[in-house]
């Protein structure tokens, strides 16, 4: 820009320069300016000002006497006069609105801290998006409202409040139903289970009662023949015999589970853990079944691995365990009778295996016979002999000496029962 223009600039932007000069005469040399160098303008402050005053009085509005915002006949301009009245202050929407905005920070206190701010707009305006509140501005600003916004992304907090409310009580309900189902789902089943225990103990005392009634009966009826001499010759006199002390074994296998088990009850079954050799186990248990097996023509295959380590155990224990399982083998076979018994070291385990190849079991009815009073078949039971604590009571030894069990079946070809014992105790009570 020219040297001579920039100072007409600098005295057409200065009002107070002297001699003063008439507003029509510096809005020309305004224009005049711009119509050589439209790049002027930007060192013309107040070109639109100027333009703005023109118009305002080529518009003949009513100039107001009020110190509060009113309409020009100019779209968008605002009049307002000062309070001692001399002068008369010309707005338009747009500056007003900047001039309001302007106020979101109050002597620098940011209001978005607050998560909102305020837009102010002539009435007869829409807004750009709708405010949370709207307000008219009051008598400085007729004409004039006034809305509360959130600023984007910030939540509207009532709604907010609202909502988590809503949540809190949506949790309330769902908590309150759900602690509900539960409470009736454990009392649902504490009775079913209560159910099923009272119906197991009743079947319990049904088969015990079976179970000490028949061999007592037969015992009876023996000792009653042999007494009246109701016998043909002395080999009848020995079969007798034979079958009482048969009875007599059941009869006592079945008290000692009985004890066991109202041991275990009681937590009484004191275990006497000292070091014993597996080897002795098996032998004890062999020679208590020992009868039993030529008696009933069954095959026992004893595979004892060489060089078992010695192991903490309670010695009889670990004999009713490999009772029982001889037992079951014996009561759920048919016509294979073979019994297998296979011991070896696994690790720090030493690992009882006792196989039989009979009745087996389907998955499903393997599933809870560790319980006590458990039976797949209580008819089958019945009449084989067992009230259902044989395996609970080797389960229950087996966990006091920090052991395993499992079982492997299959229907019509037979059990696997493993027990396997930690070679070492630890922490044994
Ligand atoms: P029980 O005195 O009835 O034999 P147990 O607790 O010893 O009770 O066994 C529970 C159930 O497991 C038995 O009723 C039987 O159905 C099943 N069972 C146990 N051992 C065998 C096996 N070797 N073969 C097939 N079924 C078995």
């Amino acid at each position: 820009m020219k040297a001579f223009p920039q100072k007409l600039c600098n005295i057409l932007n200065d009002y107070s320069y002297f001699p003063l000069i008439p507003a029509p005469q510096r809005r020309f040399l305004m224009h005049q300016i711009l119509d050589q160098d439209a790049g002027a303008k930007e060192h013309l402050y107040y070109v639109a000002q100027e333009d703005t005053a023109a118009e305002f009085l080529e518009s003949e509005t009513e100039i107001t006497t009020k110190n509060s915002l009113s309409r020009t006949k100019l779209p968008d301009v605002w009049q307002v006069r000062t309070k001692n009245g001399d002068v008369l202050l010309l707005y338009t929407t747009q500056k007003l609105k900047d001039n309001i905005q302007y106020l979101r920070y109050p002597e620098g206190i940011h209001l978005r801290r607050n998560g909102f701010y305020v837009e102010a707009k002539p009435s007869n305006e829409s807004w750009r998006q709708k405010p949370f509140m709207e307000l008219s501005a009051g008598q400085a600003l007729p004409d004039w409202s006034l809305g509360l916004f959130f600023y984007k992304g910030d939540r509207d907090p009532f709604a907010a409040a609202e909502k988590q409310q809503r949540t809190i009580y949506l949790w309330t309900s769902i908590l309150g139903i759900a602690a509900m189902g539960i409470l009736v789902g454990m009392v649902g089943r504490y009775q079913i289970r209560q159910m099923r225990l009272t119906r197991l103990k009743n079947d319990f005392v049904a088969t015990v009662t079976h179970e000490l009634k028949t061999p007592l009966a037969s015992m009876r009826l023996l000792t009653d023949t042999l007494l009246e001499g109701r016998y043909r010759d002395e080999t009848q006199v020995r079969d007798y015999l034979e079958l009482i002390g048969k009875e007599n074994h059941r009869l006592s296998r079945l008290i000692d589970n009985f004890l066991t088990f109202s041991r275990m009850e009681r937590n009484k079954r004191i275990f006497d853990f000292r070091k014993v050799h597996p080897a002795d186990i098996v032998n004890a248990a062999i020679e208590s079944v020992h009868e039993k097996v030529s008696a009933e023509g069954f095959e026992l295959k004893i595979n004892l691995e060489p060089n078992l380590p010695e192991i903490v155990a309670d010695r009889d224990g670990l004999v009713t365990v490999l009772i029982n399982l001889f037992d079951n083998a014996f009561k759920y076979s048919e016509s294979e009778k073979w019994i297998g018994v296979h011991v070896y070291a696994d690790k720090a385990m030493v690992c009882f295996e006792v196989t039989d190849r009979g009745l087996g079991m389907s998955r499903r009815e393997m599933k809870n016979i560790f319980e006590r009073f458990y039976q797949v078949d209580q008819r089958l039971s019945r009449k084989v002999g067992g009230c259902g604590l044989g395996l609970s009571i080797v389960k229950f030894i087996v966990d006091a000496h920090g052991g395993e069990i499992d079982v492997t079946s299959e229907r019509m070809l037979g059990s696997r029962f493993g027990v396997k014992i930690p070679v070492l105790l630890e922490n044994h009570s």
